[in-house]
């Protein structure tokens, strides 16, 4: 073991540098078939207003409101893509479907329900108010306005009100191509024997899962050995096609740690310690071209919570996202957070509502190597170092992953 040569840093100050030095990648045209999910890249604006036609909401007869209580004569019919071409003059109506552009001349639609109707004479009831039971031109977007707003991700509603304004291809931010390479002698494919020794790459696959929940195009690089040339050949010729790298073990002060020196040969190291439990030997680099790296520890539960804390945040800023981080919400602890002397400490919880509260419990012993740590963990609870734990009963702020 040497001294490691890097500071260590802040974890707020550490999220703050890899923000800072992470690019937002370029935008590109979609269909809309291939749209969800993404994020857009610019405002939408509506071209035209919404409904472009005063509308009918109902089944009835398009009526002038001055004939109410009286006994009209039925002109045609208003149906839905088919227009009734006339005017609907005084003393007579025309009748109108849902959907159906309610005619020059008319004013009201009167529901089938309360008119009675003998031949093509309707008898309409009387006190009718102008505008009623249609959509006027423009009552749920008026034309020019922003319907969306540059850095929402784009679900079903969204894709749909897109739709609805003619557009049939979106601009959305490009994903982040990440390649992803797992480090050490002592890892073997999962499913494969492992010798004595050996451990199987387990980290390639939940990090696989967490960069494709983060909307990143994934390229698995496989499992590196704890070698030089061999890592310094993978991850040159990955890099031709990727935004970012994100590596797995090897960052640590071992002998055999070699992405720190990997990363400072081909960049800048910005981070290459942090103060924060899990996750102290977390290294960002920038590389030429704009591209960034990633060195998590080779620790399960490390690497999924500095993915958490610094990676995922800047996926999403890659991506155009306007809300980086997760959810924050108040919560109320079940336990006493004991605190690291000198690092922030990440703790995972399970969420249990109490009332109009939710209660924070540990999820057990909070080991780097435990995963079942952070397996159905709900919430990431931010305990600040220092000799002082986090009382139970204390409301304290938790990063939500998922609500129970
Ligand atoms: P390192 O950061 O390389 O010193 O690794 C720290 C610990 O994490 C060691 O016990 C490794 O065996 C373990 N580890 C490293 N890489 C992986 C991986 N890909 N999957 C599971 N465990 C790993
Ligand atoms: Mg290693």
């Amino acid at each position: 073991m040497r001294a490691s040569a890097y500071p260590l840093i802040d974890a707020d100050d550490a999220a703050s540098l890899v923000l800072e030095h992470t690019p937002v990648l370029g935008a590109e045209n979609v269909a809309l078939a291939d749209a969800v999910g993404r994020v857009l890249a610019r405002d939408l604006v509506a071209g035209g207003p919404l409904p472009a036609f005063p509308s009918s909401a109902v089944d009835g007869y398009a009526v002038r409101t001055a004939d109410a209580g009286g006994v009209l004569r039925v002109l045609g019919e208003s149906a839905a893509g088919r227009p009734f071409e006339g005017t609907v003059a005084p003393g007579t109506a025309a009748r109108i479907l849902t959907g159906g552009v309610v005619p020059e001349g008319a004013d009201s639609v009167v529901m089938v329900e309360d008119v009675s109707v003998s031949g093509d004479q309707v008898t309409v009831p009387k006190g009718l108010l102008a505008g009623t039971n249609y959509h006027q031109v423009g009552d749920d977007v008026m034309a020019g306005v922003q319907i969306l707003r540059a850095g929402v991700q784009l679900g079903a509603a969204e894709i749909g009100i897109a739709a609805a304004t003619g557009h049939a291809q979106v601009p959305v931010r490009k994903r982040p191509r990440i390649a992803l390479m797992s480090t050490g002698d002592e890892l073997v494919e999962v499913g494969k024997e492992a010798r004595r020794g050996q451990i199987p790459d387990s980290n390639r696959w939940a990090l696989l899962a967490a960069l494709r929940e983060a909307g990143a195009d994934v390229n698995v690089l496989g499992i590196a050995p704890d070698e030089a040339r061999a890592l310094r050949e993978v991850v040159v010729d990955s890099l031709q096609h990727a935004d970012a790298l994100v590596t797995s073990g090897g960052v640590s002060v071992g002998t055999h740690d070699l992405v720190k020196p990997l990363l400072e040969s081909l960049g800048s190291v910005h981070v290459g310690r942090v103060k924060l439990k899990p996750g102290k030997p977390f290294t960002f680099a920038t590389l030429e071209g704009g591209r960034i790296a990633f060195g998590l520890p080779g620790f399960p539960v490390s690497s999924l919570v500095t993915f958490e804390v610094f990676v995922r945040p800047a996926l999403r800023k890659m991506q155009g996202f306007a809300q980086l981080h997760r959810p924050r919400l108040a919560v109320r602890l079940g336990y006493d957070a004991r605190a690291s002397a000198d690092r922030t400490e990440y703790q995972r919880v399970t969420l249990r509502r109490e009332g109009r509260e939710l209660i924070a419990e540990t999820t057990g012993s909070q080991s780097s190597s435990r995963l079942l740590s952070l397996a159905g963990a709900h919430a990431l609870i931010k305990v600040p170092a220092g000799d002082q734990s986090l009382k139970s009963g204390t409301v304290v702020e938790a990063m939500i992953l998922s609500l129970p």
